[in-house]
């Protein structure tokens, strides 16, 4: 127990760290370039925050939360995502107060009790936005627009966006009586999970993953024939922005999405083989969450991607990310008055931005040079007893095998200008 860690939960030890901080550096680049701005809320809320925010009937709020009673007697919940926390904060701060819309982004970790697998964790991460106080089916296109420029930046190939509209309460209602009316007879085909949603959240039904209950749903009546005229309008200008924006989309009418507050458009973005968690990011309309969540009457629209499901899809699909040079210099200085100078000169050089290394068991040369080649440092500086005495050092390229003798005046210098970026 002591020395394993939770089940679906990962450590991110350092050389994945590399592959994390580059996609977040995309992340936070691509936000501002939309207007986005970062928020950080509390990893745990009130539990009703997400009974009220996520919907009763969510799979999430039935049995994924990571609930507890602190020793207040609060009941709390690690957040299972993060739109709730985010128009949690909108409201308790006011945000609505100045100018709209108000365009929010986040990046952090999520707490869900899933089946964990690969692609699917307990602890999970993701990036997500949200827009709130804005109808325009444009921005709609946009924030799709948006989550695909992200993907497209990081090289990822063979997406797909499946697009819905599930209507708005009125229109929805609806096609659940219509749903449940053609389900009544067929109930006994389905399977347990979704015997249970019948009475409860019947459209949930529509995107089961079971063989069976596809084949009952597969002439079920789905929302894109029961949609009201203010939600089929929008619709066809969410579509009309998109072929403007050149965002290629595939119309899915089951998709359904797990979350119960998404009104309209309705999204979810696929990548193609690379198993069963597939699915990279999601999102969708929420015009009614700001209000069900006691404030005023606004409109909302935001997506989530998880950030394993990136990396996962960056790795199956072979894109190399760019590796940064780690170590540029490393000193292999040989006896005590060598190695004062060199642990001075380490200092000098990281003062102007040089990533430095150097020995600390007082190895030959032979062993400092063969840590310089795993560290695969760009350069090693030798300072010997000798050089010292004529005041210089050896520096030696390494990828190219060379070597100079340079002045120890002059060193900082040197190794400044010979320094490399990116490989
Ligand atoms: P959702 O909040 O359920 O709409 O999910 C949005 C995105 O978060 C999904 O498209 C996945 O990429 C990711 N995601 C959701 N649940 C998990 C999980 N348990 N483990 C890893 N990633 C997840």
């Amino acid at each position: 127990m002591l020395t394993t860690r939770p089940r679906g939960t990962n450590d991110l030890l350092p050389a994945e760290l590399v592959k994390w901080h580059y996609v977040e550096n995309i992340l936070h680049q691509v936000a501002s370039l939309y207007g986005y701005q970062e928020i950080r809320t509390p990893i745990f809320e009130h539990t009703e925050l997400f009974q009220r925010g996520v919907g009763e009937s969510t799979d999430i709020v039935e049995k994924e939360m990571y609930t507890f009673i602190d020793r207040g007697e609060r009941s709390l919940t690690l957040r299972p995502e993060a739109t709730a926390s985010t128009v949690r904060a909108f409201l308790e701060h006011k945000l609505y107060a100045g100018p709209l819309p108000v365009k929010l982004y986040y990046i952090g970790p999520m707490f869900r009790y899933d089946r964990p697998q690969a692609g699917r964790y307990r602890q999970f991460h993701q990036f997500g936005v949200e827009a709130f106080g804005a109808q325009d089916p444009s921005l709609d296109a946009e924030v799709i627009a948006m989550a695909m420029d992200i993907y497209q930046r990081l090289g990822l190939k063979n997406l797909v966006v499946e697009l819905n509209s599930v209507g708005c309460p009125k229109c929805r209602q609806a096609h659940r009586q219509v749903l449940q009316e053609y389900l009544k007879e067929k109930l006994s085909k389905l399977c347990p999970t979704c015997q249970g949603r019948f009475a409860r959240n019947p459209l949930r039904i529509l995107d089961c993953k079971s063989e069976h209950c596809r084949e009952v749903v597969a002439e079920a009546p789905t929302i894109d024939q029961m949609l009201c005229a203010d939600c089929r309008s929008h619709f066809q200008l969410v579509q009309e922005y998109l072929q403007e924006l050149q965002v290629a989309y595939t119309l899915n009418p089951r998709l359904v999405r797990g979350l119960d507050y998404y009104t309209k458009t309705a999204f979810e973005i696929v990548a193609q083989g690379i198993g069963a968690q597939s699915s990279i990011g999601g999102g969708g309309r929420y015009d009614h969450l700001i209000e069900e969540c006691g404030g005023p009457s606004l409109p909302g629209i935001g997506y989530a991607m998880g950030i394993e499901r990136i990396i996962l899809t960056l790795e199956e699909q072979g894109i190399e990310l760019p590796t940064e040079i780690k170590t540029h210099v490393f000193i292999a200085a040989l006896g005590e008055k060598a190695q004062k100078k060199g642990a001075k000169l380490a200092q000098d050089l990281r003062q102007v931005g040089l990533v430095v290394e150097r020995d600390y068991f007082g190895k030959s040369l032979k062993a400092q040079l063969k840590a310089a080649n795993r560290l695969q440092a760009q350069t090693t500086v030798i300072l010997g007893e000798e050089e010292l005495a004529k005041e210089q050092a050896v520096v030696r390229k390494m990828e190219e095998g060379l070597q100079e003798v340079v002045p120890l005046g002059e060193l900082v210098s040197y190794l400044v200008k010979g320094k490399k970026e990116e490989k």
